[in-house]
């Protein structure tokens, strides 16, 4: 095969002319990335000759060799990790599969070049070779093959590949330095950037006779001898993150199943989180192999915000990743790590709920996950939760909120939908607020869903105050004017109610009395048995349901309309009267309205309100 010409992706393209152009002053990461590179290279190969040995025959020293030549200025990583056949040259390292590259992309072109220190975060580390390049060599031969390939850019649209010759396994990448890049042919500055990124790699990295880095992975050593620098670095490293680390967890678990972990919490969401696979991200290690990224069943999906590693003795290397997720071990380390982090949430809400907000909004969406799924800790967890509520501004536990309830009253009330801000405002929350009862305001879309499985707290029930009847009366509540509503003074409903049913036929399930309005006139409840009003409303915006279910309507005896109306249609029974009728479907129209729904039929509705306002007139 003779030498090949291909264009880069476009993708790959753009980000070159970023990259390329570049005058960013923290250029040295590019030695970061192919230090990683070279790493992840050679627990690839490892990994593999675990059921494969003849891979590494006779080479079993894993290693990474920096070498510089002074005279035709270039610097190169080597490693013989696993390198790569043809077509995977050609794959890796023309075309970009991973998903972030397009946010990455538009990242850079938000913040200027300021994010370029992303680069190995989106998977594109490698292409930060040509922030201090003007060509890039990656001469590569694949474990167990006996071809070689030469892979040649200038990092302008196009790359070549051609056949080579590679004594040994591996991959060497080749810079030729820019004329402004001269300072990595320093001896002192490389071995000082890789103490200063790369110390924690588990591979020694040589230049010449001597060993850079520490060498020894970062986990293995006692914690009182790492500090807050060393850890924040293999963070970074190991998750391919730029933010702190919100929580740093490292320890060491002795027992019949024992495990070293060293886990972080990050400060901001990573950018794939709500990707639906919902995939770990804690790497699994077994006596500082590595196994995988992605063990199914080392934690549960809503702990998937973690990053680091957890590293086994006790696991056996030669299992295969499906019988991992069943390996009992495997489940014990899983429970004790759950268990290890929960703790630790919970110390921090208790000890600083400032950092503990924080660390809420970014990850307790996706904890809540959690309270779907049949766990032992599910009741632990919904301590944990905060919520918003009509208390206040700030977030609340079920705990704190208990500690607040009135006398009398039964159940934790809640609300839900899309947003805390809108939701304060909703009618039904009016003989809450007037009781001084607190309402929890609901407005993760899982929040809909484990209330319905987990429907109590402590042994009080959580009740939806937009479905059934709202029980208000056995509350004491803090206002006594309360007591003068009472049953002979409201005027008579019946006749008003009979009347709004005939007139509203289908469109309502039911037509009541309402106990939880004090300013509005009407609005819509969901019956007891019903689905909630929020849930049908997500539902249906996803087209898993039809048309809106038919609603309770209840009618604020109180109010000044509902009372006219009910002794209007005291007088002649109601039925032939056009007016009731058009009352009846403007104030339907009026809750749903309220709700933020649009009026069942909008045409039949500026009709009403113009038929109504023209007799008014
Ligand atoms: P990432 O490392 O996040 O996958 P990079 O842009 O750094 O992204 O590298 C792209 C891909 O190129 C790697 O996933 C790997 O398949 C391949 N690659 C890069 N360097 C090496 C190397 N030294 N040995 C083997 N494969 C490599
Ligand atoms: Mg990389």
């Amino acid at each position: 095969m003779s030498k090949e010409t291909f264009s880069f992706q476009t993708e790959v393209g753009r980000l070159l002319d970023i990259v390329a152009g570049s005058l960013y002053s923290n250029r040295e990461i590019f030695l970061r990335e192919l230090i990683s590179n070279a790493s992840d290279a050679c627990d690839k190969l490892r990994h593999a000759a675990l059921t494969a040995p003849s891979l590494i025959e006779g080479d079993h020293e894993f290693k990474i060799v920096l070498a510089l030549d002074a005279k035709a200025k270039t610097l190169s990583v080597s490693d013989n990790g696993v390198g790569m056949n043809h077509d995977e040259l050609l794959e890796t390292l023309g075309t970009i599969a991973r998903s972030g590259t397009g946010a990455f992309l538009e990242q850079l072109g938000k913040d200027d070049k300021k994010n370029l220190n992303l680069i190995g975060q989106f998977g594109v580390g490698f292409y930060s070779a040509f922030m201090v390049s003007d060509k890039v060599e990656v001469t590569t031969r694949k474990a167990g093959e006996a071809e070689a390939w030469l892979w040649t850019s200038d990092g302008k649209g196009e790359f070549t590949i051609e056949p080579a010759s590679r004594d040994e396994r591996g991959t060497s990448v080749v810079l030729y330095l820019k004329k402004d890049a001269k300072e990595y042919l320093e001896e002192v500055r490389i071995s000082h950037i890789v103490r200063t990124y790369s110390d924690h790699i588990g591979f020694p990295v040589k230049f010449g006779d001597k060993t850079l880095n520490e060498g020894s992975a970062i986990w293995t050593r006692a914690a009182k001898d790492i500090n807050e620098e060393q850890y924040k670095e293999f963070y970074h490293h190991s998750s391919h993150a730029f933010d702190d680390p919100w929580l740093t967890l490292h320890n060491r678990v002795e027992g019949v199943v024992s495990y070293t972990n060293l886990l972080y919490v990050p400060t901001h969401r990573p950018f794939d989180l709500f990707e639906p696979e919902r995939k770990s991200h804690v790497k699994l290690y077994v006596n500082r192999v590595f196994i995988t990224e992605h063990a199914d069943g080392l934690l549960p999906p809503y702990l998937r915000f973690l990053r680091g590693v957890v590293d086994s003795e006790d696991l056996s290397l030669n299992i295969s990743r499906e019988m991992l997720q069943t390996d009992p071990k495997l489940a014990k380390i899983n429970s004790g790590l759950v268990k290890r982090v929960l703790g630790e949430l919970e110390k921090k809400a208790e000890k600083a709920p400032d950092e503990f907000a924080k660390f809420w909004s970014a990850f307790g969406v996706v904890l809540k996950e959690g309270l779907l799924e049949t766990s032992p800790h599910q009741e632990r967890l919904l301590k944990l939760c905060h919520f918003a509520s009509t208390n206040g501004d700030g977030l609340t536990t079920l705990g704190a909120y208990m500690e607040r309830m009135k006398e009398g009253q039964e159940a934790i009330y809640y609300i839900s939908g899309d947003d805390a801000a809108q939701l304060t405002h909703s009618p039904h929350l009016e003989g809450f607020k007037a009781k001084g009862v607190e309402v929890l305001l609901l407005c993760d879309p899982v929040d809909e869903f484990w209330v319905r499985s987990m429907d109590k707290f402590e042994g009080k029930a959580l009740k939806s105050i937009t479905r059934g009847v709202a029980d208000l009366d056995k509350i004491q509540g803090a206002d006594k004017t309360e007591d003068k509503k009472d049953e002979a003074q409201a005027p008579a409903l019946d006749s008003l109610i009979a009347a709004f049913k005939m007139a509203l036929g289908e469109s309502v399930k039911d037509v009541r009395p309402s106990k939880r309005l004090t300013e509005s006139a009407v609005c819509l409840v969901a019956d007891e048995n019903d689905m909630d009003v929020n849930l049908e409303r997500m539902l249906r915006r996803q087209g898993q349901l039809d048309g809106p279910m038919p609603r309770v309507l209840e009618l604020n005896p109180d109010h000044a309309i509902v009372a006219k109306l009910a002794a209007r249609a005291g007088v002649d029974g109601g039925a032939e009267d056009a007016l009731l009728k058009d009352a009846a479907y403007l104030l339907l129209d009026q809750a749903r309205i309220a709700d933020g729904e649009a009026p069942a039929d909008p045409v039949a509705f500026a009709k009403r309100l113009a038929s109504v306002l023209e007799r008014a007139l």
